[in-house]
């Protein structure tokens, strides 16, 4: 992607692009930063590397586990369940919270005006969305698109963990806050969780806005670019 078309993604996410480099320093540098997730974050217990056919066989199974599953009440109302979609050899995860009406339609996570300008987020990094994994912390819809309840966390958190266990990716994106608190389970506000990198195992996490709160809220359209650009950065060190 050159300059001008990255440019024309920022515009589509109505980041204003004139803002100077020095509107987030106020970020601490990723290699100042410490990781401060709580003591029950979300283990992933990486499998060894393992041959194809088996790793393809692991997802089979696990697609099938969650497209029946029955442990916990939002299979009552689910209409199907948001296994989630995209590169499963990404570098690159996203974390949602939860299926909304649109995805529990679809049966795919981040659909709609979300899903649109989180298809823009990612571009802006040079990402298309087939080059990522999206997933979300829950599987199935909860009712009126309430918070998921910490019974539901619990039953489904496991297929997350395997998911993540079978991409192995350099860095995740915690999408809004109800994701970010459920992955490395703390309370602190999504203000507090942004702007430093955090870890799940040695998995480097950045915790970003959620498209739809962005929707509501065009004025933090500004700090969530300033995150994308913090996980780009981190990513890049990596490949160093
Ligand atoms: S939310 Fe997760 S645990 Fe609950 S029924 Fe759906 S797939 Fe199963």
């Amino acid at each position: 992607m050159d300059d001008r078309e990255r440019l024309q993604y920022l515009q589509a996410m109505g980041i204003d692009v004139w803002v100077p480099r020095d509107a987030v320093a106020e970020q601490p540098a990723a290699a100042e930063q410490g990781a401060e997730d709580g003591p029950g974050a979300t283990r992933v217990d990486r499998p060894p590397a393992d041959d194809g056919d088996t790793v393809m066989q692991a997802w089979r199974q696990l697609e099938q586990e969650v497209a029946g599953c029955r442990l916990c009440p939002l299979a009552e109302t689910r209409t199907q369940t948001v296994f989630g979609t995209g590169n499963r050899n990404a570098d690159w995860m996203l974390i949602g919270e939860a299926p909304g009406q649109n995805e529990d339609q679809k049966g795919k996570p981040f659909v709609g005006k979300a899903g649109l300008l989180l298809t823009e987020m990612l571009r802006s990094l040079n990402l298309g969305r087939e080059e990522v994994f999206i997933a979300n912390i829950l599987k199935c819809r909860p009712p009126d698109n309430r918070d998921p309840r910490a019974d539901e966390v619990a039953a489904c958190q496991p297929y997350l963990q395997r998911q993540i266990a079978l991409i192995r990716p350099k860095i995740i994106l915690a999408v809004g806050r109800v994701a970010a608190q459920q992955l490395l389970k703390t309370d602190a506000p999504l203000a507090k969780l942004r702007g430093k990198v955090h870890y799940l195992e040695e998995i480097p996490v950045v915790v970003v806005y959620h498209p739809a709160y962005l929707l509501r809220s065009p004025l933090e359209k500004r700090k969530a670019w300033s995150d994308l650009q913090m996980a780009e950065r981190i990513y890049r060190d990596l490949q160093d």
